[in-house]
């Protein structure tokens, strides 16, 4: 007997799936990469996920999930969490896709590390059967965290396993996932908190501006919203300051020369772009911002270095913060 379980690389799917394999079920691990994953292990190029299988012994199938997610974003039929998590139409998005994963491996069922009442908005109980109802998949999926706390699915009640070896984990403590990671050696997953960066206060409020200010932005401008500081100029058009070489270097290379870039003459300090057709106020806020962030702080009044296109050119400006920042 095969079952597909969702791995996001945290401690409950990662026991969700131990707890159904331990039955001698074959498990495969199926993970989404969105654009907003971001866990620790993703930060040092690595991978929760391929590091809980590794644990698991288990394969795992990766899905990248960038085009539809960002449709998701931009308009959600169910609505955001606390961030800009439109977590309920995602999650009926992930489970259709292993729905038709489940047919094509010839799998019987599907395995969750769900845990009710965990999440305000994806496991409250009522959620978890409009999701499960959603996705085509009533009764197909099976939760070992929380089972004794749900209704019974087809798997637990046709005896493919054994519901009595299941848990009824209740809410946001971790104490008895903890405790059984601990039970099977499991010592190594990342923190509760992180993992989508759609849930960070700080990336929602700059992924909602873009909403607002370009509908139609793609992959790029995830991308690009993930680096430097970002700030809203009075003009409307966005400017986004580098915190470092290695992000001076990243923006240069995802924006490839097609936007206005500002620098402090000769080169040391935040490397500012500005997104779209930019007007003298907007270069010279923008030099303001490049010269705010330099070692040139304190001074009366700054050089900095501008290139757009084939132009370029050097005004001199008050460092300062402009605009509103993001
Ligand atoms: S936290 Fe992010 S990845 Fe997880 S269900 Fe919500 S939107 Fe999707």
């Amino acid at each position: 007997m095969k079952a597909l379980a969702l791995i996001s690389g945290g401690l409950d799917s990662s026991l969700a799936a131990y707890l159904v394999k331990i039955q001698g079920i074959e498990v495969i691990g199926i993970n989404f990469r969105t654009p907003f994953c971001c866990c620790e292990a993703a930060k040092h190029g690595g991978c929760a996920a391929k590091d809980a299988v590794k644990f698991l012994k288990i394969s795992l199938r990766m899905l990248p999930i960038g085009e539809e997610m960002l449709g998701i974003v931009k308009n959600p039929r169910f609505g955001y969490g606390q961030g800009l998590n439109p977590c309920i139409d995602c999650k009926i998005m992930m489970w259709e896709k292993a729905k038709k994963l489940m047919e094509e491996e010839g799998a019987k069922f599907l395995v969750s590390g769900e845990v009710v009442g965990q999440r305000p908005m994806s496991q409250r109980r009522r959620i978890i059967e409009l999701i499960e109802k959603e996705s085509g998949l009533e009764g197909k999926i099976v939760r070992p965290l929380s089972a004794k706390l749900l209704p019974p699915s087809l798997p637990e009640k046709e005896g493919w396993v054994r519901r009595e070896d299941f848990l009824k984990i209740e809410g946001r403590s971790r104490k008895v996932q903890m405790a059984l990671a601990q039970e099977i050696g499991l010592t190594h997953y990342p923190s509760p908190a992180g993992g989508c960066l759609l849930t960070d206060p700080g990336f929602s409020r700059r992924m909602k501006d873009l909403i607002e200010h370009k509908g139609d932005f793609s992959l790029k401008d995830i991308e690009v919203l993930k680096i430097g500081r970002h700030f809203r100029l009075d003009s409307g058009i966005k400017a986004i300051v580098g915190r470092n070489e290695e992000e001076n270097k990243k923006l240069e290379f995802l924006l490839q020369g097609k936007e206005c870039t500002l620098q402090v003459k000769g080169g040391k300090g935040a490397l500012v772009v500005l997104e779209g057709e930019c007007s003298e106020k907007d270069i010279s806020d923008g030099a303001s911002l490049a010269a705010f962030y330099s070692a040139h702080r304190q001074d009366k009044e700054v050089e900095v270095t501008w290139k757009n296109g084939e132009s370029e050119g050097l005004v001199r400006v008050e460092p300062g913060k402009r605009g509103r920042m993001l």
